[in-house]
C-alpha cells in the first residue's frame, strides 16, 4: 500500500484495465464463463498456474474490481464478494470453523446472525459464547481450547452501542484467535478495524455501501490466507455477487465519502434535536457527548455514522402512535439509504430474540432505529416533530 492515495481518490481511480474500446468507466462484464486460448492455456488455467477468470461463481472482474476498491479502503491483502451480507457471514464461518469449535461473540450483534450461532451452528456441533459489550475484560476467562474466533460489531445494531476495537484486538492476539468485525454500521470510510487488529472485515454492502437500497452484497476482507480459505470454500458452495450487483457497488463506493458525511451531519443534527426534546426519554448517537463510549468512538470512528436510536416517552403505546404519525420517512427495516428509514427494533428486526435478550441489548418496546438519510435535514426534523406532537 506504499505508494496508494487518498481514500476518495482510490474509490474514483480504482479501475479495471481498459478494454480495446478504451471506455472511461468500468463495463459490465455479464458473463457466466470465460474463455480459453488452447489447451494448454485451459490446462494452466485449471491447475491455477496462473491468475485469470475462468466461471463467474470463482471470480467475474466486476467483483475484482468491487473487491480492489473495498481492500484498498480496509486495509485488506484480499477479499471475496458475496451475494448478501449474510451469505458472507455464513460463508466466512463455516470456511474457517470445524465441528467442536467455539465462536467468542459479542452479544448484540445483527439479529440474522445471532440466529445462525443459536440456530443453526449447533446442528453442526459449533457452539459459541456471548460476552457483554461492556464486559471485555471477562472475555479471557471465557476463551476454551476448542475457541477459534472473536466476533463484534460496532457500532452495534440497533443500540448503537461502542466496542472498544483496540481492546478487541489486543485479546484475540494475546489467545490466538482470529479477530472478525462487521464493519456494516460504520463503513470503511469511517473505520478501518484491520488498524486495531482485526483479521477479517465483513459488511454487508447492501447499506451504505450501496448506500441507495438497489442491490443486496456483501463482502470479507482481510488477510491473504484467511480470504484464501473464503474463496476455496466460497467457489465450491456457490454463494458469489452477480457480476451486475457488483458493477452497481462499485459505482456507488465513488460516491462513498461524500454521502457518509452528509448522512453523518445529517444524523448528528437530528440527534442533538431529539437530545433536547421533552418528548423523549433518551438518544444514543456515538458522537453524542452523553454516548457512554463518546470517547473511544472518538478514537476510532471518522464520524458518529448513519444511525440514531432513542425512545419515546410513553412506552409502545406511544411508540406505535410515533410510526403512524410518520409522514416522509419509510418503514422500513433496512438502513444506510439515501431515503431516511424509521424501525421498530422489537418487532422487526429483534422479535426473533426473547424480551430478556432484546433487553440485555439495550432494545426497549419503545426503541426506535433512525438511518437518517441524505433528504434536507430541515425536513427530516420537521416530519419527526409532527409525529412527535
Ligand atoms: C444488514 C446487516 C447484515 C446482513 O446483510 P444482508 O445484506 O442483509 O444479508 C449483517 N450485519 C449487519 C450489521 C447488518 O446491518
Amino acid at each position: 500500500m506504499g505508494k496508494s492515495k487518498k481514500f476518495e481518490t482510490e474509490a474514483i481511480r480504482t479501475q479495471l484495465e481498459r478494454s480495446q474500446y478504451l471506455e472511461h468507466s468500468s463495463p459490465m462484464y455479464l458473463t457466466s464463463s470465460f474463455v480459453f486460448e488452447d489447451a494448454e492455456d485451459m490446462r494452466a488455467s485449471f491447475a491455477e498456474e496462473k491468475e485469470r477468470n475462468i466461471y463467474s461463481r470463482y471470480s467475474n472482474p466486476n467483483s475484482s474490481e468491487f473487491i480492489d476498491k473495498v481492500c484498498k479502503m480496509e486495509g485488506a491483502e484480499d477479499g471475496f464478494a458475496f451475494a448478501s451480507g449474510m451469505a458472507a457471514v455464513f460463508s466466512t464461518f463455516a470456511a474457517l470453523l470445524s465441528s467442536g469449535d467455539h465462536i467468542l461473540s459479542a452479544r448484540s450483534v445483527f439479529g440474522s446472525t445471532h440466529s445462525l450461532f443459536t440456530n443453526f451452528f449447533p446442528k453442526w456441533n459449533i457452539t459459541h459464547s456471548f460476552f457483554k459489550i461492556d464486559e471485555l475484560e471477562t472475555i479471557d476467562k471465557m476463551v476454551t481450547p476448542q475457541t477459534k474466533v472473536i466476533y463484534a460489531e460496532s457500532p452495534t445494531n440497533p443500540g448503537v452501542d461502542i466496542l472498544d476495537l483496540e481492546a478487541l484486538g489486543r485479546i484475540a492476539k494475546k489467545h490466538n484467535l482470529i479477530l472478525i468485525i462487521d464493519n456494516c454500521f460504520a463503513s470503511p470510510y469511517l473505520q478501518q478495524p484491520i488498524k486495531f487488529g482485526a483479521d477479517l472485515v465483513i459488511h454487508s454492502g447492501t447499506k451504505l455501501m450501496d448506500g441507495q437500497g438497489r442491490v443486496l452484497a456483501g463482502i470479507t476482507v482481510g488477510s491473504k490466507e484467511l480470504v484464501d480459505k473464503i474463496y476455496r470454500f466460497s467457489r465450491i458452495t456457490g454463494p458469489a455477487l452477480s457480476p451486475f450487483n457488483a458493477w452497481v457497488l462499485s459505482k456507488s463506493l465513488e460516491t462513498l465519502a461524500i454521502r457518509v458525511d452528509r448522512h453523518c451531519e445529517n444524523a448528528m443534527k437530528l440527534a442533538e434535536y431529539l437530545e433536547q426534546h421533552d418528548k423523549i426519554t433518551w438518544v444514543k448517537y456515538p458522537f453524542l457527548k452523553s454516548h457512554p463510549k463518546y470517547e473511544i468512538a472518538k478514537r476510532q470512528m471518522k464520524a458518529g455514522g448513519c444511525v440514531v436510536a432513542f425512545e419515546v416517552k410513553g412506552g409502545l403505546e406511544a411508540g406505535r402512535k410515533f410510526f403512524d404519525s410518520i409522514k416522509l420517512l419509510s418503514l422500513s427495516a433496512n438502513l444506510g439509504d439515501s431515503r431516511s428509514i424509521v424501525t421498530h427494533p422489537a418487532s422487526t428486526t429483534h422479535s426473533k430474540l426473547s424480551a430478556e435478550e432484546r433487553q440485555s441489548v439495550g432494545i426497549t418496546d419503545g426503541s426506535v432505529r433512525i438511518s437518517v438519510g441524505l433528504e434536507h435535514i430541515e425536513d427530516i426534523i420537521g416530519d419527526i416533530e409532527q409525529a412527535l406532537s
